[in-house]
């Protein structure tokens, strides 16, 4: 099988599956979800992604009526019938099937789980790539993982358009992070990445990567900055679960980093090694 998708039990190729009209995803948005890369049918950092989804669940009042060890068994059956090396692993779960209607309490079936692994083929960590700004209009809970993307869905769509990779948010002068990344700097040496606020989503990568710079002795910085320091930094990178690290060499054209290769390359290698650690070589 090439790919495979699930949903509340049901399994099949993605696209033939189906779903009821009235799961509140269709009308709301009303859900949470994680994703991560798998390798040689290892998924990366699985408890970090099980751990999270449950908590954006609890943040938006939906009690998962499973145990971790259940969706994640499940998860794995899934990932374990597809073919080939490198996937993405998705799911959510959503707030359940209803009559549409504000209030949730009473009418629902319970969540919904659904889930599907794909084909995926990775960035190039040692490529350099090119991003847009976009000033951030999404709502103040974004450290909750919620399948409300639409702002994320037309800043990642302006950078396609103008040819880029991805889309650096912004609140005014202070950078957030990527339409579906997270994105920090280098400067003399030193880290620099949002705080996790309610401002952006707590990467599972970004977590590794401040993990490893204890470890290598590269200090950090949990602070915001701006703009301007992103474009006069030595190093800025972003990174995700599919994305893992990813140099940035131009910002709205103009050119950015590019100027301590060394430090970026530490972190780069140290979470190359993880995930070679974790999953196996990639072929
Ligand atoms: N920020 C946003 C808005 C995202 O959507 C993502 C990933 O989907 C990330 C950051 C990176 O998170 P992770 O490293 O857990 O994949």
């Amino acid at each position: 099988m090439k790919n495979i998708a699930y949903y509340n039990g049901k399994t099949g190729p993605i696209e033939e599956m189906t779903v009821p009209m009235n799961d509140r995803a269709c009308y709301f948005g009303d859900g949470v979800y994680d994703a991560t890369c798998v390798v040689n049918h290892v998924p990366m950092a699985f408890d970090d992604h099980i751990d999270r989804i449950y908590r954006s669940a609890k943040m938006i009042d939906i009690d998962i009526p499973m145990e971790k060890a259940e969706m994640k068994r499940i998860l794995q059956g899934l990932v374990d019938q597809v073919e080939g090396d490198c996937h993405m692993l998705y799911w959510q779960v959503t707030r359940g099937v209803g009559m549409r209607n504000h209030p949730y309490k009473g009418a629902q079936s319970g969540p919904s789980l659904w889930a599907f692994v794909k084909p995926q083929v990775m960035r190039d960590v040692f490529g350099a790539y090119k991003c847009v700004t976009v000033e951030d209009t999404r709502f103040l809970h974004c450290n909750i993982k919620t399948i409300n993307l639409l702002p994320a869905v037309m800043a990642n769509q302006k950078a396609e358009a103008a040819g880029c990779d991805e889309a650096i948010f912004h609140r005014g002068e202070r950078v957030t992070e990527c339409s579906h990344s997270n994105v920090h700097i280098i400067t003399n040496g030193t880290l620099k990445t949002a705080p996790a606020d309610n401002l952006i989503l707590p990467g599972i990568t970004r977590a590794h990567i401040l993990k490893i710079c204890e470890k290598v002795g590269i200090p950090v910085v949990e602070a915001p900055f701006t703009i301007e320091e992103m474009m006069r930094a030595d190093e800025v990178f972003f990174s995700s679960s599919s994305a893992l690290t990813c140099r940035i060499k131009e910002i709205d054209g103009k050119p950015v980093g590019m100027k301590d290769e060394k430090t970026f390359a530490m972190i780069r290698d140290a979470y190359q090694a993880e995930l070679e650690a974790e999953c196996g070589k990639r072929k």
